[in-house]
């Protein structure tokens, strides 16, 4: 797949092509040799398999499922699994590249993997998802276990689908292989802390922008695209630490409240709902009007391709802070950059997800478990210290965050390169 197939200045949506440019680009900064772009412009390997699923009413629905394994330079490969229905082999393929960044830029011993399956799932019952679930592993385990490949969750899964998805992989072994995966429930060997974990980490990344941009976080506010798990997370530790969020949309429509939403009770009308529209005491509020309300801090919660050419310019925000995986088009940051707003990018910003997802690899491994506590310190110091070598590296070479941020990942990966012997 040609990096180079669009041209400059073209609105560019396919994330695959985006990630190749960023990589590129990064390694022609950083002087490397040719071979490390070779090397990671395109995935280690790509299984995509048939799952077919007894719908309740008897027929059988053949899905389709993906999933990409980046590269391994650092450890056995890592990332989460999607259901959704614009899933696309180029888009796992990109969200594994993005996948080993993260990890390289966190410091953990994780390469970059994701996986999709193609569907809607709320068009299918609890037992049918549960199959689906099933499924998927079934068809890939031969490529997947602990030393290997470990999914997560991401978009549209969640702990109840790793542990039906554990327990497959455990009957295909005939024995407990708690590590295969993470985000799974606590009672079959999950971490206190991951469910929150991304949403966390994002708020620690935003805080220490603040302080490097002396912005008080009390008198800041927010909006947020998406309440997800990432989304309403992220939502919560920005009340906690001060800041007003009054903005709010997901899939199904938005809410505003000038004087900020209360966080815990949309979290449990939104439960209920399964959307945050209607919530009382709020009012409506599109997604267009969202990218254009008056706040400081902007966080893309979804999917990718949200801010774009064409909505840039009309960001009022001082920070835009990507919780999503590739919500920004290069465009859309071009003119975000342009306009002098503050890009936490998505490869820094959300990995508090797969951090703590090692730290559950890591208790899994040890067969013992950590308090809530100090599972949240270590996210703590992980994300500051990643936040830290992002910043430095942007101030060295004078470069946005986003681009910083590829110069440390693609960095310490050709560095791995060279550790093992893969280039000179
Ligand atoms: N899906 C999450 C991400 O995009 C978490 C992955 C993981 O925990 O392995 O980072």
């Amino acid at each position: 797949m040609p990096a180079k197939e669009e041209k400059d200045g073209d609105e560019i949506t396919n994330p695959y092509h985006i990630a190749q440019r960023l990589i590129e680009r990064a390694t022609e900064t950083l002087e490397l040799q040719e071979g490390v772009y070779d090397i990671l412009k395109k995935p280690k390997r790509v299984m995509k398999v048939s799952i077919p699923v007894r719908r309740d009413n008897g027929d059988v629905v053949n899905y389709t499922g993906i999933r990409a394994q980046h590269t391994d330079i650092l450890g056995p490969t890592k990332g989460g699994v999607r259901f959704h229905p614009g899933v696309n082999e180029d888009e796992v393929i990109a969200l594994s590249m993005w996948m080993s960044l993260k990890t390289a830029i966190v410091g953990i011993p994780f390469g970059g993997g994701k996986g999709g399956i193609i569907v809607n799932p709320e068009e299918l019952s609890e037992r049918e998802i549960e199959e689906l679930s099933r499924g998927f592993i079934r068809e890939l385990e031969p490529i997947m276990g602990p030393e290997k490949d470990i999914p997560a969750p991401d978009v549209n899964t969640n702990p109840k689908i790793m542990g039906w998805m554990l327990d497959e992989f455990d009957r295909l072994r005939g024995h407990n292989v708690p590590g295969f995966i993470t985000g799974k429930p606590l009672i079959i060997g999950g971490s206190e802390g991951r469910v929150e974990a991304t949403g966390r980490g994002v708020v620690i990344t935003i805080r220490e922008a603040a302080k490097r941009l002396d912005y008080d976080l009390n008198k800041m506010t927010a909006v947020i695209q998406g309440f997800g798990n990432v989304g309403s997370n992220a939502a919560k530790y920005l009340e906690e630490s001060g800041v007003k969020v009054i903005g709010i949309t997901d899939a199904k429509g938005g809410v505003y409240n000038e004087n900020g939403l209360d966080i815990a009770s949309l979290i449990e009308y939104a439960k209920e709902t399964k959307t945050v529209k209607g919530f009382p005491g709020s009012e409506d509020l599109s997604n267009d009007d969202l990218f254009s309300l008056e706040c400081d801090i902007l966080i893309p919660a979804a999917l990718e391709n949200q801010i774009t050419g064409d909505n840039a310019n009309q960001i009022k925000a001082k920070i835009v802070a990507e919780a999503a995986n590739g919500p920004t088009t290069p465009q859309g940051n071009k003119l975000l950059e342009d306009n002098g707003v503050f890009v936490i990018p998505d490869i820094l910003c959300n990995a508090g997800g797969v951090t703590v997802s090692y730290f559950e690899w890591v208790q899994n491994a040890m067969h013992y478990s950590w308090k809530e506590k100090e599972v949240a310190e270590k996210l703590e110091e992980k994300m500051v210290d990643a936040f830290k070598a992002v910043y430095d590296m942007r101030d060295a070479k004078k470069v946005k965050m986003r681009e910083a941020a590829y110069l440390v990942g693609v960095g310490r990966l050709a560095k791995a390169m060279i550790a093992r012997g893969w280039i000179k």
